[in-house]
């Protein structure tokens, strides 16, 4: 069985730039884990389009296979937890960044870092949900922890029509929030509807900065953009409310005032899907099983072979990509 060669996306970098090649592989070139897993799908996130694209310095080491995401099924174990055969799901870690990640037909993993497939889900949809899906999860614990309810008071997405986007907006929306989904692409105005949307806010309303407090309007906010959207967000939210941040789509600095925290009591939470504790990573997975639909999860997602996903991780860096790619790494 080690010496089976199976396929994976490597990248190396040269003088400074990075070249993604397919090559054939053995069992013993992937790095140590007590796990081996047989990948039947990845996905693509953002952060995989700026990995392979060499836009963003996200590996550490070289060579590296991306991938921050990957579904398969246990082929040899040490860990007592898991046995040839497990359907597994595996976001995050560090995984396609400081450790071999989803882009191959195997990946070596510590044990530690794997959750069951919950009951119910397949290997499929676990992908089309992936890190982007879990991190909309953890974004909505979030404002549920923080105390914010389902009301009359919208509570915005931005960057909605995008992998956390769509699924944040389709959670809430499915938890009876009003959601108001902001977007740059008026082409995703019907989709966004489809997924539960109240209000689309166009991005460039979003896009400027404003007055370090606007007018209340948000119960609070799942912000995938960073920047001067994230201010923007931050200055329009209501008494009590709070903002997931989730992401830097839209830029990574943030220039704001102290007002919205202390004279509304707002709340600026972080969200680390990659390092997000094991239990709480459970949690939100089994609650995607029993929250998402799953004809939702296939109108927000597609499947496309891993031999187009360089040309894929290019469209996510320009921000054309809708909603969900999962890669099927065996075509
Ligand atoms: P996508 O590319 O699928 O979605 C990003 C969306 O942001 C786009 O669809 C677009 O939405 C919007 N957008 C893109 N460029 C800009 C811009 N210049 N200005 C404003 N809006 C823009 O990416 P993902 O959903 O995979 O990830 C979204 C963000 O969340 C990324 O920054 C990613 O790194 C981060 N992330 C963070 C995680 C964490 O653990 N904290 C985990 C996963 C992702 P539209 O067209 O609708 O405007």
């Amino acid at each position: 069985m080690s010496q089976d060669t199976f396929k994976a996306l490597v990248l190396t970098q040269e003088n400074g730039a990075i070249h993604a090649e397919f090559r054939q592989l053995t069992n013993d070139d992937l790095p140590q884990g007590d796990v081996l897993v047989q990948v039947v799908y990845s996905s693509l996130n953002y952060k995989d389009g700026l990995n392979v694209t060499g836009k963003g310095k996200i590996s550490r080491f070289f060579p590296m296979v991306p991938g921050i995401d990957l579904a398969g099924t246990v082929i040899e174990s040490s860990s007592p937890e898991y046995h040839p055969g497990d359907p597994v799901v595996l976001t995050g870690w560090g995984i396609g960044e400081r450790h071999w990640g989803g882009y191959a037909q195997r990946a070596r993993v510590k044990s530690e870092w794997l959750v069951p497939l919950p009951h119910g889900m397949t290997l499929l949809h676990s992908m089309a949900i992936g890190t982007a899906g879990f991190t909309a999860m953890l974004a909505v614990m979030a404002l549920e922890e923080a105390g914010i309810q389902p009301g009359e008071r919208e509570v915005l997405v931005t960057g909605a029509s995008g992998g956390v986007g769509s699924i944040a907006t389709a959670l809430l929306a499915q938890r009876g929030y009003r959601v108001a989904a902001s977007t740059g692409r008026t082409e995703t105005h019907d989709y966004l509807r489809e997924l539960g949307a109240a209000t689309i806010i166009p991005r460039s309303e979003l896009a400027t900065p404003g007055r370090p407090l606007e007018s209340e309007r948000w119960a609070g906010a799942v912000d995938t953009v960073g920047g001067d959207v994230l201010a923007r967000v931050l200055s329009a939210t209501a008494t009590g409310g709070a903002v997931a941040a989730c992401g830097n789509a839209g830029g990574a600095s943030l220039t704001t005032t102290v007002f919205p925290f202390i004279l509304r009591g707002v709340r600026l939470i972080g969200i680390d899907s990659v390092t997000c504790p094991a239990a709480r990573r459970r949690t939100a997975w089994e609650r995607l099983a029993r929250e998402l639909p799953v004809d939702l999860l296939d109108r927000i997602s597609r499947v496309e072979p891993l031999s187009r996903v360089k040309e894929l991780c290019d469209e996510i860096v320009a921000g054309q990509v809708r909603g969900r790619i999962v890669i099927d790494v065996n075509t």
